[in-house]
C-alpha cells in the first residue's frame, strides 16, 4: 500500500517553500500526501528556530504524536540550530539539515539519485496561483538578536538562470503571483546579476503575473532597487522594510548598520519614485536596555513614517546570539505596554491610509490588492485578476462589492 506523509510548517514563507521541496522528494519515492496526521506513515516538521515559541510547538506536536495509535516515522528539518539538533535527535527518527533534504529518500530506504543543491529540487507547490521562489538562502548580517546565520549558514545565491526557469514554468502552469524569497534578497548576487538586475530579467518574462519579494535589509536597499521597483510594471508597489527600532543606539546594539536618518531617506526616495507605495515593517520592542526614551523614538518613527502595516514582536533572547549575553531587563509587562502603544499608532495610520482607497477601483488577486492590502470581496474568483471598487476601510482590511 502507498505510504502517506503529513507536513507541519512552523515558520515563515521560506519554511513553506522548504516544505514544498520536502514534499517533492517524498512524492519522488511514491509517498502520498495526507491532511490527516493520524493516518500518516511519516510526519515531517519544517521548523523555524527564530522564535522560542516555534521550538516549543515542536515539543507540543511530539507529545500529541506519542498518543496516536499508529506511530509514524518522524523527521525534523528547516532552520535548526546545532544545539537544538542534538536535543531533537533523541526525539525524532531523523533530524536533517534542509540543504541535505534530497538525502531523505536514502534515509527512508529508497536508493534514488539525489540532486546536489536542494534549491534545484522541483517543488510540489502548495498553491495553484502563487509560487514561492527562493532566490538565496542564509545570511551574513549577524543581527545581534537573530539565529538565522547560525541555523541556515552564510548567504548562497541561486543561479539566475535557474530562478528564471522556475518562474517561467510557474507562469506556464497558471501562477499569477511570484514571491521571491531570501533572508536578505537585496544582497542577491549571481556573477553580474544583482537583485535589481534580477527583478528586471523577471519582469521581461512573458505573461500576466505580479512580482513580490521578502525580506529586505535597509542597509542593502539601494537606489538601484528603488528604480527597478518603479520601472518594472510587474513588481507590485509594496515593500516590507524591517526597521526593528527607531533609536540609533538600539540599532547599533542590534548590529543593523543604518541610522534612522538613512532609513527615512530611503523611504522618502521610495515614496517619491512610487507614489502610493504600501509600506510595512518589523519591530522588536523591549530589546535589552531599551529605555522609555529610546522606545519613544520608535513610537515617533511610527508616527512620522505612517506605516500601512507592522509586525511587532516582543524581544525574547535566543541562545547563542550576541544579544543573549545582554541582560533582558525590560519586563514582560513593559514589553506588552510598548507593543500596545505601537499597535494603537499603527491602527490610526493604517486606517488613514486605507480610507484613501474608498471609491477607488483596485486590481486584486484572491484576497489582496496589488499593494498587498487585505480585501474582503463578495463572489471572489480565486486565481484571477479582477478590478473592484473599494466601498469600506478598516485598519487591517478594505472591503469591496
Ligand atoms: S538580516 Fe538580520 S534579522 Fe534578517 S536574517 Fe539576517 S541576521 Fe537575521
Amino acid at each position: 500500500m502507498q505510504k502517506k506523509y503529513h507536513i507541519i510548517v512552523y515558520g515563515c514563507q521560506m519554511n513553506i517553500s522548504d516544505s514544498e521541496r520536502v514534499a517533492a522528494v517524498l512524492e519522488g519515492i511514491r509517498y502520498k500526501q495526507t491532511s490527516n496526521i493520524t493516518e500518516a506513515d511519516l510526519v515531517v516538521i519544517t521548523m523555524c528556530s527564530v522564535r522560542q515559541s516555534a521550538v516549543n510547538r515542536v515539543y507540543g506536536i511530539l507529545e500529541k504524536i506519542e498518543k496516536f495509535k499508529k506511530k509514524p516515522v518522524t523527521v525534523l528539518t528547516g532552520c535548526i540550530l546545532k544545539k537544538d539538533k542534538k536535543k531533537f535527535s533523541n526525539l525524532f527518527n531523523h533530524v536533517i539539515d534542509i540543504k541535505e533534504i534530497s538525502n531523505l529518500s536514502k534515509l527512508l530506504g529508497k536508493n534514488i539519485k539525489s540532486k546536489k543543491d536542494y534549491l534545484d529540487i522541483a517543488p510540489r507547490y502548495s498553491s495553484k496561483f502563487s509560487a514561492n521562489i527562493p532566490i538565496m538562502t542564509g545570511c551574513n548580517n549577524f543581527c545581534s538578536y537573530c539565529v538565522v546565520p547560525y541555523a541556515r549558514g552564510r548567504e548562497i545565491s541561486r543561479p539566475a538562470k535557474n530562478i528564471i526557469s522556475e518562474i517561467k514554468n510557474s507562469v506556464k502552469r497558471g501562477c499569477k503571483e511570484i514571491w521571491l524569497l531570501g533572508q536578505n534578497v537585496n544582497s542577491y548576487k549571481d556573477k553580474k546579476t544583482n537583485f535589481p538586475k534580477l527583478l528586471r530579467q523577471i519582469n521581461k518574462i512573458q505573461g500576466s503575473f505580479w512580482i513580490r519579494f521578502t525580506s529586505s535589509h535597509p542597509k542593502d536597499f539601494s537606489d538601484e532597487v528603488i528604480s527597478a521597483m518603479a520601472e518594472c510594471k510587474k513588481v507590485t508597489p509594496y515593500l516590507n522594510l524591517p526597521v526593528q527600532s527607531g533609536d540609533d543606539q538600539i540599532l547599533k546594539l542590534m548590529n543593523r548598520h543604518y541610522t534612522i536618518k538613512e532609513y527615512k531617506n530611503k523611504i522618502a526616495k521610495l515614496r517619491k519614485k512610487i507614489p502610493g507605495v504600501c509600506l510595512s515593517t518589523d519591530i522588536i520592542v523591549g530589546f535589552p536596555g531599551e529605555t522609555k526614551k529610546q522606545f519613544e523614538n520608535t513610537a515617533k518613527l511610527f508616527r512620522d513614517v505612517k506605516y500601512d502595516m507592522a509586525y511587532i514582536n516582543k524581544y525574547s533572547p535566543r541562545h547563542g546570539t550576541a544579544a543573549a549575553k545582554l541582560k533582558d531587563n525590560v519586563s514582560i509587562i513593559e514589553k506588552k505596554k510598548r507593543e500596545k502603544i505601537l499597535n494603537e499608532i499603527l491602527k490610526i495610520t493604517a486606517l488613514e491610509k486605507n480610507k484613501k482607497y474608498i471609491g477607488k477601483e483596485v486590481e486584486i488577486l484572491n484576497d489582496r490588492t496589488k499593494e498587498y492590502k487585505n480585501i474582503l470581496v463578495k463572489n471572489l474568483k480565486p486565481g484571477e485578476f479582477i478590478k473592484v471598487k473599494v466601498t469600506g476601510a478598516k485598519p487591517w482590511r478594505l472591503t469591496a462589492n
